[in-house]
């Protein structure tokens, strides 16, 4: 296709910009620029990178497989009776174990928003928990909540929460147990439905429940293909699994592909990522059933299909620099954070939640703009009430002797008077504007996050200001989308420009 061109046509359609129309929530934004020309290799993760699967189904499942860890453990019968959430755990979420809190920060790590359970700290609780403190250092007190796998412990937790608060006879004879050992007990016993199989069998034993099918997967990939780009697979599921996915998600997209292993130059499943970047794991080849093939290797052979490996070993056989593949993933840390540290390769993160976000953005545009406009208008009054405050205090100091002294007649005491009166009254004018202001912009901005999530607001805003999840996707995320089909809308020569850097001081007024 494009790559087949001669240059100077190429660059006609580039700077042409002839690209297919994608809808608003399908678009990539840019974090730094990246010439997608100069990326011969794009690497894919599986699990809610290329299969997406079904949150809610999933959450059910994680729950079902976790009380019963949970309840052989002596945790009260009523736990069984929970039902799923999806909405209240989003990623960026802190887990505060000390006080069973789950809360929600700023890019600064300064809370906003917390709740107790499923209780929501009212102002004065949070202020009096958090204010003091910036979080995220403390590693032991907090858990971070950052993949979409882990999404269905947090609202389980909050459960566990209310049953120690409400019903602490419940757990008898045994004590009921602390925040922070509820917290160990529900991480341990989801981690074990992880590793003993009991999540992914099930899933396995039902694909269609558990994942959705996006018809343009298989042309998306095909489009890097002819345009030249080669493709490899790394995931961290092993390979039956793995099969029985992709099986489902890309058979029968495209006549061309006999099966899912035609999209792919290099497989490399059960890779132990973020591992894999650092680690010096040989590649274990493995035959199309999942059995081992020979002696493990020190680098993969393109065509071939291999358990394990390590990232150094794979960056030999891409035979291209780092910084010419792009690895697609939707793990901030083990997909993101650590192939960019580790091996400069460039990066794509995969945000499902930014569909939503974009399409709250445009519907509630008038809304959010209101916000901003008293945002702004809260600084200046208060900024204003602070210079009256000072000129109040001045007036007030002031004596009727000054005022003679300063030329003024026999009235200087009632112009004193009438002065102070009028300094008063603007100031009560104003702090009852700024209050009426206050409220207004509260609810506005309560308004609008009950559109985004009724519990948390935007997975990507804290108030005002970025979250601290968004934060992450800005500082570790050469682009971000919502889905690996937007991919479908690029040329395959596209500039992704980033915006200018900036500085406060270099914005215009
Ligand atoms: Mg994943």
């Amino acid at each position: 296709m494009l790559s087949g061109l001669p240059f100077p046509i190429r660059k006609l359609l580039r700077d042409a910009d002839l690209e297919l129309e994608a809808p608003a929530t399908a678009r990539i934004f840019t974090n730094r620029d990246l010439a997608f020309e100069r990326i011969p290799v794009i690497g894919f993760d599986m699990d809610y990178t290329l299969a997406l699967y079904r949150q809610a189904a999933l959450e059910t499942l994680s729950l079902e497989c976790t009380v019963e860890k949970l309840l052989r453990r002596g945790y009260p019968a009523q736990l069984a009776k929970i039902g799923s959430d999806p909405e209240f755990a989003i990623r960026g979420l802190m887990v505060d174990k000390k006080y069973g809190n789950i809360v929600k920060m700023d890019r600064h790590g300064y809370v906003g928003r917390a709740y107790h359970g499923k209780r929501m700290l009212s102002r004065s609780e949070r202020k009096s928990l958090y204010r003091t403190q910036r979080l995220g250092s403390e590693y032991e007190r907090f858990a971070a909540v950052d993949t979409l796998f882990s999404l269905p412990e947090v609202n389980l937790y909050a459960e566990v929460v209310e049953l120690i608060d409400q019903a602490p006879g419940l757990w008898a004879p045994q004590r009921a147990p602390s925040y922070g050992e509820a917290w160990n007990d529900v991480r341990e016993c989801i981690d074990l439905s992880h590793q003993d199989g009991s999540i992914k069998d099930r899933i396995h034993a039902d694909i269609g429940r558990y994942f959705a099918i996006d018809p343009e997967l298989g042309p998306t990939l095909h489009k890097f293909r002819s345009a030249g780009k080669r493709l490899f697979l790394l995931t961290n599921s092993l390979y039956s699994y793995t099969d029985a996915v992709l099986s489902y998600v890309l058979s029968d997209q495209l006549a061309n592909y006999e099966s899912w292993h035609g999209y792919f130059d290099w497989i490399v499943v059960g890779a132990e990522k973020p591992r894999f970047f650092t680690g010096a794991r040989l590649f274990q080849e493995l035959d199309g059933a999942g059995a081992t093939v020979g002696e493990p290797v020190a680098e993969p052979r393109r065509g071939r299909i291999y358990l394990g490996g390590n990232q150094a070993g794979l960056q030999r056989a891409l035979g291209v620099a780092g910084d010419e593949v792009l690895y697609v993933g939707d793990h901030i840390y083990g997909d993101i954070v650590r192939s960019k540290k580790s091996s400069g390769w460039r990066t794509a993160l995969v945000v499902d939640d930014l569909e939503h976000d974009l399409e709250v953005r445009r519907s509630r545009r008038l809304l959010l703009d209101e916000i901003e406009h008293l945002s702004q208008l809260q600084i200046r009054l208060t900024d204003e009430i602070t210079g009256l405050r000072y000129l109040s205090r001045a007036v007030s100091k002031m004596t009727v002797e000054e005022l003679v002294r300063g030329g003024a007649g026999k009235d200087a005491e009632g112009l004193l008077e009438e002065a102070r009166a009028q300094v008063r009254q603007r100031v009560d004018r104003l702090r009852k504007y700024e209050e009426e202001t206050a409220q207004t912009l509260a609810r506005r901005i309560e308004e609008v996050d009950l559109s985004f999530n009724r519990y948390w607001g935007s997975v990507f805003a804290a108030r005002k200001d970025v979250s601290r999840f968004g934060a992450q996707v800005d500082s570790y995320a050469c682009i971000y989308t919502s889905r690996v089909t937007n991919f479908r809308f690029v040329s395959p020569v596209k500039y992704f420009h980033a915006p200018h850097g900036s500085l406060p001081h270099w914005q215009r007024g």
